[in-house]
């Protein structure tokens, strides 16, 4: 039920019931071994929240961005990592929008109920991270299909998917007037296409993602997956930039909770010198600073999901949120590990592994220079600066 003082409270704790069941020492175990919370995902699943974004007619929840995020928050401040499951929220965003009545109808409530997973968006290249228009996989027009040729990186979660969007050019950039012109976006079935054109290679990363590089070599796909127009594909992937930003915000403010309230129990506990080691200034400052911050960056994400859902133009709230929640949870990470100490490195508290897992918001799924070069050209009006 919803409170004065959150209008979410239900939300919340239905999805805090769900995490009690996988408590801290899950993920830690799950981290050690790089194994992927499968059991974790069903159970989202099962109560709904990863359809939170799907329209009740295909048999989603019909939720707002708003509440989404308080979804996604709750299972990073109840020690979990939103990370292997959170594309199966926001993914089909681009089938929803852009596809046909008949690939929604036929899609849209699978993915709903669990049946098949769409978890992995294919965008980075070796050669084209920041730069996404400089992307090179190559989609050629062959009988009634498509052949696929080239290569991503650090693509997630492809083993545990079903469907893949998949962003590739149709044209050459040499052929195109605009550089975003001429990249389509494919939804690729990935039981019929892994040892079939695709090979995925398993990359090792600082934290438990799932991450790949894919290999497509002569993959081909049939004409029906392609979602929208072809040549229009960055307009649409630019479409959900918005929504991953605001959620992946929520994300952030759930660890940055899991920070703080963390480190204010240590520090109220732990004894040094006869008194709790909170008792000194030089450690409760840093807290009572991470959790300002924290509160105001969710400000930002409150204000950018509300103008998602009122279908305004959100584009400079959205990346404000990101950056704002980014940096808190980070600052609070650090915040953390300074004051567990030497515990703050040991995998038993927790700490370490969350930290690993706030950093990353720094660099994926958008560098916060870009957010910045974002906010300067666009809504400062600054000059380009690439
Ligand atoms: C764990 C993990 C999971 C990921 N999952 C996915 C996924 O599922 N799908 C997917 O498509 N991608 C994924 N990525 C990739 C991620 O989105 C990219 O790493 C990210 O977009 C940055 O691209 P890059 O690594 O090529 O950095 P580069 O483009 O090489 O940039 C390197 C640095 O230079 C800075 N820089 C570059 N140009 C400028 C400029 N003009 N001004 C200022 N600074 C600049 C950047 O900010 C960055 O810090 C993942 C990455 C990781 C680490």
């Amino acid at each position: 039920m919803p409170t004065a003082d959150d209008p979410h409270a239900g939300l919340r704790e239905g999805v805090r019931a769900v995490c009690r069941r996988f408590p801290e020492g899950y993920w830690r175990e799950l981290d050690a071994q790089g194994a992927y919370p499968a059991a974790f995902v069903e159970a989202m699943t099962e109560a709904g929240y990863l359809a939170a974004l799907i329209p009740r007619e295909y048999g989603g929840l019909g939720l707002g961005i708003d509440e989404a995020s308080v979804v996604l928050e709750e299972i990073n401040r109840a020690g979990g990592n939103a990370q292997p499951a959170h594309a199966q929220v926001y993914t089909m965003g681009t089938l929803l929008r852009h596809g046909s009545e008949a690939q929604k109808e036929r899609w849209l409530p699978r993915i709903a109920s669990g049946d098949i997973r769409l978890q992995a968006f294919a965008v980075t290249e070796p050669e084209a991270g920041t730069d996404t228009t400089s992307l090179s996989t190559m989609a050629r027009h062959d009988g009634d299909g498509y052949l696929i040729d080239g290569r991503k990186i650090y693509i997630s979660r492809v083993l545990q998917s079903d469907f893949m969007i998949l962003l590739a050019r149709t044209t050459p950039r040499a052929e195109v007037q605009r550089r975003s012109d001429g990249l389509s976006v494919f939804f690729v079935d990935l039981q019929a296409a892994i040892g079939h054109g695709l090979d995925v290679r398993p990359l090792r990363v600082m934290i438990n993602n799932a991450t790949n590089e894919l290999v497509f070599d002569g993959l081909r796909v049939d004409a029906d997956c392609l979602i929208g127009t072809e040549g229009e594909g960055f307009r649409y992937i630019l479409d959900g930039m918005n929504a991953e930003r605001i959620l992946i915000a929520a994300e952030c403010v759930g660890n940055g909770r899991w920070f703080t309230e963390h480190a204010t129990q240590r520090a109220r506990e732990r004894e040094v010198f006869g008194r709790p080691i909170g008792a000194n200034q030089g450690v409760q400052f840093p807290i009572a600073r991470a959790h300002i911050d924290i509160e105001a960056a969710d400000l930002m994400r409150a204000e950018a999901a509300r103008r998602f859902d009122a279908g305004l133009p959100c584009g400079a709230q959205a990346n404000m949120a990101l950056l704002l929640a980014a940096d808190a949870a980070w600052q609070a990470a650090n915040t953390a590990i300074q004051t567990f100490g030497g515990y703050g490195y040991d995998a038993e508290y927790d700490v370490e592994r969350k930290f690993r897992e706030t950093r990353l918001f720094q660099i994926a799924p958008v560098s916060t220079n870009l957010i910045l070069a974002h906010v300067a050209q666009h809504v400062l009006g600054l000059p380009r600066s690439f």
